[in-house]
Formats: C-alpha cells, structure tokens, sequence
C-alpha cells in the first residue's frame, strides 16, 4: 500500500521486501505533517526510521527543496 503514496517515489520492491532510498526519502517533510508510509501501511511498527540516516528536520526539508527541483 505505501508505494504509490510515497510523494517522493521513494519506495520500491526489492529482491524480499519493498525498499525505501535515503536520498529520495524526506520523511514526508514538505508534503505532509506525518511519513504517509507509516499511516497507510496495515502493518503497526512495520516501517521504521533507520538508526543510520538519522537527519534533522532542517535537512528533510533541504533535500525536499532539491528533489522538488527548486534548490
Ligand atoms: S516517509 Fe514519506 S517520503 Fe519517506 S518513504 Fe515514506 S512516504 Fe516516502
């Protein structure tokens, strides 16, 4: 379910489970007030935020500005 939602085309199929790319993720900032990912999906804990790409809100919301083409 959280593939098409992602605004960011983050997510995909990997080779066992769907993958979300760091570079790509901005855990919804810019676009929703919570990750759409964790709200859509069925699964409670399922999607996580990953200990090794812990970002500050401040650089969310840059890497938004740059994927969103308007850095
Ligand atoms: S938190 Fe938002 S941007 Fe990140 S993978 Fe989930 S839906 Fe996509």
């Amino acid at each position: 379910m959280c593939e098409p939602e992602c605004p960011n085309n983050a997510i995909s199929l990997g080779e066992e489970i769907y993958e979300i790319d760091p570079n790509l993720c901005t855990e919804c900032k810019g676009h929703y007030d919570t990750p759409t990912c964790q709200s859509v999906c069925p699964i409670h804990n399922c999607i996580i935020v990953d200990p090794n790409n812990i970002e500050t809100e401040e650089e969310l919301l840059e890497k938004f500005v740059i994927i969103q083409g308007l850095a």
